[in-house]
């Protein structure tokens, strides 16, 4: 079984339409960790491809403030901006998609994933005492989560933390070879919007008879979502991220 792990795709159908390419033939299934919606300018198109391709989806806080799920007291203003717009751009059918999606973290039988943490769905992995928490947290030994932005994860040996990187720039893919024993929490970083100073799109693939999990970037043409981003009346500051991956 072999496994297509998404994260924080955030409306960006370019980003999407890249790293589909990039994994074809290389996947069974797909896993999502959240975040379909929110910032970028196609949310309906990557709801209708979720909904249609994915198979296990866990909701992202975007996908709930859209939604009607939580209210919007803690997005910035920009943020603001986006999810009225997102919500405005949606069917009723694809509101109710999102409304639907299940909070993590969900169980499936080789791994366990979520969008925040094992315990909170809205909190940040980035320190190592919440990697700690949520390592300590996991049900499963291997797991995968989003939330961050920021491809790589953690993982503990006995009492040991260690830090699982990104694909270095020069670089396409990187491999883990999973270990017994080791427990794992793995960021395949976001499709849509990354934060960590790679403006690639991220993903993951997952092969669980070789206990292999590769972390993957792949390029998309950004100035298109820029210009889709603009003309569709965004905030600039959306589109202006997308090209340092920031
Ligand atoms: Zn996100």
């Amino acid at each position: 079984m072999r496994f297509l792990i998404l994260s924080d795709l955030h409306a960006n159908f370019e980003a999407l339409t890249a790293v589909l390419a990039d994994a074809e033939n290389k996947y069974d299934t797909v896993v999502c960790c959240g975040d379909l919606v929110g910032y970028n300018p196609d949310p309906s198109a990557i709801v209708e491809w979720c909904a249609g391709h994915c198979d296990h989806v866990v909701r992202g806080n975007h996908d709930k403030v859209v939604a009607g799920i939580d209210d919007l007291e803690w997005f910035n203003p920009v943020a603001q901006i986006s999810a009225h717009w997102t919500t405005d751009q949606l069917s009723p059918e694809q509101l109710t998609y999102l409304r639907d999606l299940p909070r993590g973290p969900v169980l499936l039988e080789h791994f366990e994933f979520f969008h925040g943490t094992p315990f909170d769905e809205d909190e940040y992995v980035l320190s190592q005492k919440v990697a700690e928490q949520s390592l300590s947290a996991l049900q499963m030994p291997l797991s995968f989560f989003g939330h961050t932005h920021v491809q790589g994860g953690f993982f503990r040996q006995h009492r040991r933390l260690g830090a699982i990187e990104a694909v270095q720039p020069e670089e396409r893919e990187y491999a883990i070879q999973l270990e017994p024993d080791l427990l794992y929490m793995i960021n395949p970083g976001s499709v849509g919007q990354p934060r960590d100073g790679d403006p690639r799109a991220a993903y993951a693939l997952y092969d669980v008879e070789a206990r292999l999990v590769t972390l993957h970037r792949v390029e998309y043409p950004i100035a298109t979502t820029y210009r889709k981003l603009k003309s569709a009346g965004l905030p600039d500051a959306l589109g202006l991220r997308l090209f340092n991956g920031q």
